[in-house]
């Protein structure tokens, strides 16, 4: 029995530490996916200040993972979107582990302190407070391993964030409608090029979760239904025609891409829900076996 919960100790220890140091490239590094299509887009672009923002973000990289500096200097809030299997040893330590982690790699990394509570107003210089980090779950039944994908949501890219539910009738005009209204409103404040994520479901909780969900996608990956891959086009070409250009400074694309999730719906009404990524678009994802082992899917960094 002592045996048993020395050999658990060990483990939260040893997925602890791997998780802060996974923050911490989080934080550092750009997914691959987001790297080249900043790459491409700074080719495409034609307007000169354009194209010296996407020389300054390029060098902004380079000077990050020389120095093993976080890229941007606003933390966000951390938020982790996990698939855990059912039979994943440390099922029910997974939430303080992640905790800890945050905590850790804000000191080791370090990390900007980032989380005030509510109300109270004061900052708790870990990068946790009440109910953070935020953590969504998914049971993956017949399943030993584990995904995390680990994501800082800026105060910036934040902002554009928004949900309703449509007027009956409004149909999915009123979803585009909607989508653009968001955009030409708060784009700009979001640090474009930005990845947009969409959710359409029924009520603004399951939209909202589905337009997170939505920016975990890789860059350039299409839904798999024919009709909502329409919308993810159309929407590209729409918000690409504001011309934000990067850093809101006017240019030839307003986006990253655009990714559509979406659930079965009630019959009368549509939930749709906006949440944005910004040029700096901080997630990572991390696959680990019931033995601890892992791979990093999305970095080609290491820890
Ligand atoms: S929007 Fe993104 S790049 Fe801009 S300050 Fe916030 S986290 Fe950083």
């Amino acid at each position: 029995m002592t045996e048993c919960i020395q050999i658990v100790n060990e483990d939260v220890k040893k997925m602890t530490d791997i998780m802060s140091k996974f923050i911490g490239l989080v934080g550092i590094e750009l997914p691959k996916d987001v790297e080249d299509k900043l790459a491409s887009l700074a080719k495409e672009e034609t307007s000169r200040l354009g194209k010296v923002v996407y020389e300054t973000m390029q060098k902004n990289q380079e000077a990050a993972k020389e120095l093993r500096r976080p890229c941007c200097q606003d933390t966000g809030v951390l938020q982790f979107l996990i698939k855990c299997g059912e039979n994943f040893p440390l099922m029910g330590k997974l939430e303080s582990i992640l905790r800890e982690a945050v905590i850790d790699s804000t000191k080791v990394t370090p990390l900007r302190h980032n989380s005030v509570q509510t109300f109270d107003e004061y900052n708790t210089g870990l990068n946790v407070g009440f109910r953070t980090p935020s953590i969504f779950w998914e049971i993956e039944p017949d399943s030993d391993e584990l995904e995390i994908y680990t994501y800082m949501a800026g105060g910036g890219c934040s902002l554009p964030g928004k949900a309703m539910v449509l007027m009956p009738g409004e149909g999915y005009e009123g979803v585009v409608k909607f989508v653009l209204d968001v955009m030409t409103s708060y784009g700009l404040n979001a640090c474009p090029p930005l990845l947009v994520g969409v959710g359409v479901a029924t009520s603004v909780e399951t939209a909202a979760l589905l337009s997170k969900k939505a920016l975990m996608r890789p860059v350039g990956s299409e839904n798999p239904n024919e009709k909502a891959h329409l919308l993810e086009t159309l929407l590209e070409d729409g918000i690409n025609k504001i011309g934000l250009g990067p850093q809101g400074l006017n240019g030839a694309k307003s986006v990253m891409g655009v990714n559509v999730e979406n659930a079965a719906r009630h019959p009368s009404t549509i939930g749709v829900a906006v949440n944005v990524g910004c040029w700096s678009h901080r997630r990572g994802l991390i696959k680990f076996d019931k033995n601890l082992n892992y791979e990093i899917l999305t970095h080609e960094g290491e820890l």
